[in-house]
């Protein structure tokens, strides 16, 4: 192994990266804008001596790090951020907003994983001597809208990085920080939302026999997509269908045209996938056909995130490569409920795939809110306007999982 070489020089890394994080946490970009961030980026991979491919897809960035024959191991960090105003209190707090005048905070730690990342390439370049193989770093922008790993693909990411043997990825979580969680299979949840629009008949709220009232439709609707998951999934299957819109009309007294619903899927199996969402399909159509409407209703997918599946057998190495140099800080991941669009890129490169979570809440603040049992009220979770990763054990532990799951496939010089 020659982790212990490799990572002898974090103490080196962390005089840049540790400004580099707050600078990154001060500056966030909205998805699909993070040109300040993909600059940074490149100049900093470009420091380190990788050849450099940017505006991948818009902003991406990707680091190539060609070190002789072996493995292609693939690590990769999203890069964009929420519109959220940052209540974090940090020093380095983001008081940026977007062109619009939106607030924009770093809400979900993507700035702790390019700075990670960063600084695994950068020990990774210092170790080179000790490896070989073909480090990847991608630098994906728009993960929050779902979009950014699908449109770095879109512009030839398979072509420009080859066969990959191997593809990892991480996020910071309201776990404490130092430690590091693993999970084989289903890790994160599919995500589907829908925008529905079914169609009435307008007329005067006195005359309900002029009208296909959309409002009855719609609330038809609502309540028959309750049985879905409560009679169409398996006990042991988990799904979750949330109607989370419901617009129609204008005023009391008069019969609206019709009605818009949006709707929220998650899944952990891809037929469990298709079967709710072909049951929602059957049920709008169904009920729009009952109702007597005029016309087909439109049916809409966005925002779309495919499952985190995470391959037994990459997960099992990376976790004894964690077990190893985390020792009890290295666990089980819980599974989570959120949704990550990095999927698309094992699945579009036709490598296997591992994505785990590393801690990012201050240890002790940890332990006292789980001795209260007060941990889902008391540590801020991702997307709130609180969520403040500390910045060390974070940075260190984010980059020492990177290298130690990367030379866990790198071929030992
Ligand atoms: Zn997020
Ligand atoms: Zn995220």
């Amino acid at each position: 192994m020659g982790d212990d070489e490799v990572l002898a020089g974090p103490d080196g890394v962390r005089a840049w990266q540790e400004p580099l994080y707050r600078d990154l946490h001060a500056h966030p970009e909205l998805s699909h804008q993070e040109h300040r961030t993909a600059t940074v980026v490149a100049e900093r991979l470009r420091a380190t001596g990788c050849e450099v491919h940017d505006g991948i897809g818009g902003t991406g960035v990707v680091g190539l790090l060609r070190n002789g024959d072996g493995p292609t191991v693939l690590l990769r960090a999203d890069m964009d951020a929420l519109p959220v105003r940052e209540a974090t209190g940090l020093p380095y707090a983001s008081t940026d907003t977007s062109a619009d005048g939106e607030p924009l905070m770093h809400a979900c730690g993507h700035d702790v994983h390019v700075a990670c990342l960063l600084g695994a390439v950068a020990l990774l370049a210092e170790g080179a001597p000790t490896w070989s193989g073909t480090l990847v770093a991608v630098f994906q922008p728009a993960e929050e809208t779902a979009d950014g790993a699908r449109g770095m693909l879109d512009d030839g990411l398979a072509d420009l990085v080859g066969h990959v043997d191997v593809a990892m990825a991480q996020h910071v979580l309201p776990l404490p920080a130092g430690t590091v969680g693993t999970r084989s299979g289903p890790t994160l949840s599919a995500a589907d939302s829908l925008r529905i629009t079914v169609h009435g008949r307008g007329a005067h709220g006195s005359m309900p026999q002029a009208a296909v009232d959309p409002v009855v439709l719609a609330a038809m609707i609502v309540v028959r997509l309750q049985t879905v998951v409560a009679r169409e999934v398996a006990p042991g299957d988990t799904a979750v269908l949330t109607v989370g819109s419901v617009q129609a009309g204008t005023a009391s007294n008069v019969i609206p045209d019709h009605a818009e619903l949006q709707l929220n899927v998650r899944t952990y199996d891809d037929g469990v996938r298709s079967r709710v969402l072909a049951a929602v399909d059957r049920i709008v159509r169904a009920e729009c056909a009952a109702s007597g409407s005029p016309r087909e209703p439109e049916i809409e997918l966005f925002d779309r995130y495919p499952l985190t599946d995470n391959d037994a057998a990459v997960t099992a190495r990376v976790a004894a490569a964690f077990a190893q140099h985390f020792g009890d800080d290295a666990g089980v991941l819980p599974q989570q409920s959120a949704s990550e669009d990095f999927g698309h890129l094992p699945v579009a490169l036709g490598a296997p795939s591992t994505y785990w979570g590393i801690g990012g809440t201050d240890a002790d603040a940890y332990r006292t809110a789980e001795e209260a049992g007060r941990v889902a009220q008391d540590v801020p979770v991702n997307h709130s306007a609180t969520f403040a990763p500390v910045l060390q054990p974070t940075l260190d532990t984010g980059t020492r999982a990177l290298v130690v799951a990367a030379l866990a496939w790198l071929t030992p010089a």
